[in-house]
């Protein structure tokens, strides 16, 4: 019988715990601060561990640092009577399992408990039953064959081989937010999370709101914004099933999606049974046409996107063609791609309540003369940003993609257009 260990100054959440988890046949023993609860983890070694964030003597992130030493270390979960998310990344990256807010609905708390369980399970199999049949490292995707032509091809799922997370700023809303990303089990999709887990958001294009500046999307009172970089990360990484907690935004970083693929790096790609099968264009499908203002979509062997834009000096034209082959022919041509802004836009963007995160180090600001605040990483870095943003909105569909994309001026308005088209005309 697993054992969990609940240690919280109140008695009242430590005796609705206690019920709750005896139910479900767990072994419930108790610690009211985090001296007594030292001395009962050596005592008993319980496997997980639900640990108050604020208590009395020793601060339940104190507790959390010592306990990374235990062996082997339970599983714990931080409990919160108003949580962060820049609280959740502290806990985290001091090894917290995860982190649930108070107060916590049924469903929540059992399905974290259950979660950890699980985890606890796999890291005492040892470092190689940790991580599954995951592939450390970088995904191997040009070494699968390519599909041919035809029937679409069916590729294996996918997820992270352990959870990751990085702070930053929202760009929008300017505050301080984080992001924690965690392996799903297959069949799950991508989803947006708060860090009490009630609801939860697909990145699918049934749920986008606003597509402004940035790609939003929304569900029952949840937001999340600019989903971009991140989902085109994921779709470059063919990660299928993945947990992503935020509060609000995800963080802007330096404008491009770099750091997002250093961080699924450093996560580990873990391959899942179960298939997803492509979405194969058949046909050619257009949307905008206006002042040159277009994006369109047709049948071809492999994934590309070619972008090309023209705004007046210091601009000018660029076109790019990128050619998907996988990880890392993102990373290496797209992801270093930034955000780029007019400032002539930003007071209005302000006004709207957008960019208030629009620092000077995570967007290129360009005047009427040249770009005012960095050197470009690429002479055609526009037009490579832009094929990073449609990279991400076409995640939405959620399923990798098959056909050849070309735009022209367009922004995420189009891109969903175009998405939306394609579902529409999909047969399976
Ligand atoms: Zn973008």
């Amino acid at each position: 019988m697993a054992t969990v260990l609940v240690v919280d100054d109140e008695p009242q959440i430590r005796t609705s715990l206690r019920g709750i988890l005896s139910e479900e046949g767990l072994r419930v023993i108790e610690a009211t601060n985090g001296r007594e609860a030292l001395d009962v983890i050596r005592r008993e070694s319980p496997e997980v561990v639900l640990l108050d964030i604020w208590m009395p003597d020793v601060d339940g992130m104190e507790l959390l640092e010592v306990l990374q030493g235990a062996m082997p270390p339970p599983q714990v979960i931080m409990i919160s009577g108003h949580g962060n998310i820049e609280t959740a990344v502290r806990a985290t990256k001091l090894g917290a399992f995860d982190f649930i807010e108070k107060p916590f609905s049924l469903d929540a708390l059992l399905d974290v408990v259950n979660r950890a369980l699980e985890q606890h399970t796999r890291s005492s199999l040892g470092p190689a039953a940790a991580t599954g049949d995951a592939n450390e490292g970088l995904p191997d995707i040009t070494a699968t064959a390519l599909p041919q032509a035809g029937a679409g091809h069916r590729w294996s799922e996918r997820t992270i081989a352990h959870s990751v997370v990085v702070s930053g700023h929202g760009l929008h809303t300017g505050i301080k937010t984080g992001l924690i990303l965690q392996p799903a089990p297959p069949g799950s999709g991508i989803q947006f999370a708060t860090i009490s887990s009630e609801v939860t958001v697909p990145a699918h294009l049934d749920w986008v709101d606003s597509t402004g500046y940035a790609t939003a999307l929304h569900r029952q009172g949840a937001t999340v914004r600019t989903v971009e970089h991140l989902l085109a990360t994921l779709h470059a990484y063919r990660i299928t099933n993945l947990l992503v907690k935020m509060q609000g935004e995800i963080p802007i970083l330096d404008g491009s999606a770099s750091e997002f693929c250093a961080l699924l790096d450093s996560a580990g790609v873990a391959e899942q049974n179960g298939t997803v099968k492509e979405i194969v264009v058949d046909q050619a499908i257009e949307i905008g046409k206006k002042d040159g203002e277009s994006i369109r979509i047709e049948p071809a062997d492999g994934f590309s996107i070619s972008y090309l834009l023209r705004y007046p000096h210091p601009v000018g034209e660029q076109q790019y063609r990128y050619i998907h082959r996988g990880a890392e022919s993102f990373r290496n041509e797209i992801a270093p791609a930034r955000t780029f802004g007019f400032v002539r836009d930003v007071k209005q963007m302000s006004s709207m309540g957008l960019a208030s995160g629009g620092r000077l180090d995570n967007l290129i600001l360009i005047d009427d003369e040249k770009v005012v605040n960095t050197t470009l990483r690429f002479p055609d870095e526009m037009a490579r940003h832009k094929i990073l943003d449609i990279m991400g909105d076409s995640y939405l569909l959620g399923r990798p993609i098959r056909g050849k994309i070309s735009a022209s001026m367009t922004g995420h308005s189009d891109n969903i257009a175009l998405m939306r088209a394609i579902r529409a005309h999909l047969v399976d």
